[in-house]
């Protein structure tokens, strides 16, 4: 296939993504989409396609289902014509601009399929989870990884749920959740917190929170349709017993999609894309990032999307400068 060239790709399709393609479309930068096929376990739209209700995401009074949240933004991308390509990207190499970009099935190949002047790079992220016994049957049913998401849901009000994780995210997760727990338990599998200071010291003082050390949960259990305990297990003895939650929130830490990119562009220590702060702005110049790909700390769909737009402000800012200075060779019709 002969490498189809554009001025800005877009490589992911979640809030980040889709805001960006709308910037850069309404821009007539003409962006092209590769919005993947299940790349990184996540249907075209990304982690809100795996959720229900979203009730955070201004502009919705009532609340929007997170697939159709994700239905509008693609109709909007559409709509300013961004070209849509139901495709996962494989390979790309940053090494030299135009970049170049392998589709799934061609990485093998030694030219690319299509090649960039610049490249927005929102691939998103995945929680981690431990997939316990029992867990395929609650999972959005009482198991979450995202207490800021879920909650707020009745099924979690005035009742006592648990995290699990010694981070940051656990403390500050679980002293969110104190709002509508009767009480949260924080499981912790060694002797002590990973959290910060500050978070740890918060954590431990909370009069709603309890944390169980050496501590780890080894199997969930429900009523058939929603969870209401806990196996969990003393990592010093062995000994396991029962623990009453309507709710288990994982904090243990997120899978960021950065293989892809791994040795081309700075990383932080957990794999993280680092950008310079209050931009998209990476270590490779006019290749962006945005949304979860490179935010470990606010992981929401409105924090992505607006850093969509920063990355589209800054590629079309990028691109005019260095067209003016005949750097970037222009835009071949495909
Ligand atoms: P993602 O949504 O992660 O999407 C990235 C997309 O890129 C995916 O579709 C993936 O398939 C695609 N992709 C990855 N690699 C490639 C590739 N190589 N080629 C092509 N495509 C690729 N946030 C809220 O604000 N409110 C909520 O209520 C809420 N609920 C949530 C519930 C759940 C269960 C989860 C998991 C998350 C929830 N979040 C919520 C968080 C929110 O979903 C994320 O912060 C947001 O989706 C991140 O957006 P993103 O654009 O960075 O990437
Ligand atoms: P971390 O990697 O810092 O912590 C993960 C926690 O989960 C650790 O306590 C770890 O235990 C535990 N864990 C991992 N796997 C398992 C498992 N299988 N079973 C039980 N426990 C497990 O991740 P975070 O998401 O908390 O933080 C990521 C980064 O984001 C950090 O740099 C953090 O500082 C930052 N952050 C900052 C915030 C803030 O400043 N307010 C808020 C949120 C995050 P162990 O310690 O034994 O390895």
């Amino acid at each position: 296939m002969p490498a189809n060239h554009r001025k800005v790709t877009i490589i992911g399709s979640g809030p980040a993504g889709h805001t960006a393609a709308v910037y850069l479309a309404r821009a007539n930068l003409e962006p092209t989409m590769f919005e993947g096929m299940m790349a990184n376990g996540f249907a075209p739209g990304g982690q809100l396609t795996t959720t229900t209700d979203v009730e955070n995401y201004p502009g919705f009074p009532e609340g929007i289902l997170g697939g159709e949240l994700m239905d509008k933004m693609r109709a909007q991308s559409e709509r300013f014509n961004t070209e849509i390509i139901t495709e996962t990207i494989a390979k790309v190499d940053l090494s030299q601009r135009p970049f170049k970009l392998w589709r799934e099935g061609n990485e093998d190949e030694s030219e690319p399929t299509d090649t960039a002047d610049a490249l927005v790079f929102s691939t998103g992220a995945s929680a981690k989870r431990m997939f316990l016994p029992g867990e395929d049957k609650y999972w959005q049913n009482g198991i979450s990884a995202c207490a800021v998401c879920d909650g707020a849901v009745p099924i979690f009000r005035n009742k006592p749920l648990a995290v699990i994780g010694g981070g940051d995210s656990a403390a500050e997760e679980a002293i969110y959740l104190t709002k509508y727990a009767s009480h949260v338990f924080v499981l912790v599998r060694r002797d002590k917190l990973r959290a910060s200071k500050v978070m740890a010291d918060r954590l431990l003082r909370h009069p709603k929170v309890t944390v169980l050390f050496n501590t780890q949960a080894t199997a969930t259990h429900g009523d058939g349709s929603l969870l209401n305990a806990l196996t969990i297990k003393d990592s010093n003895t062995g000994e396991e017993k029962s623990l009453a939650v309507n709710g288990l929130f994982y904090a243990i830490g997120h899978e960021p999609a950065t293989s892809l990119v791994k040795g081309q562009v700075e990383l932080d220590s957990e794999g993280y894309i680092v950008t310079q702060p209050g931009s998209s702005l990476t270590s490779v110049e006019g290749f962006f990032a945005a949304g979860d790909v490179q935010d470990k700390r606010y992981r929401q769909a409105i924090t992505s999307a607006g850093s969509g737009c920063m990355a589209a402000l800054d590629a079309e800012r990028w691109l005019s400068e260095h067209e003016l200075e005949g750097e970037v060779p222009a835009a071949s019709p495909q």
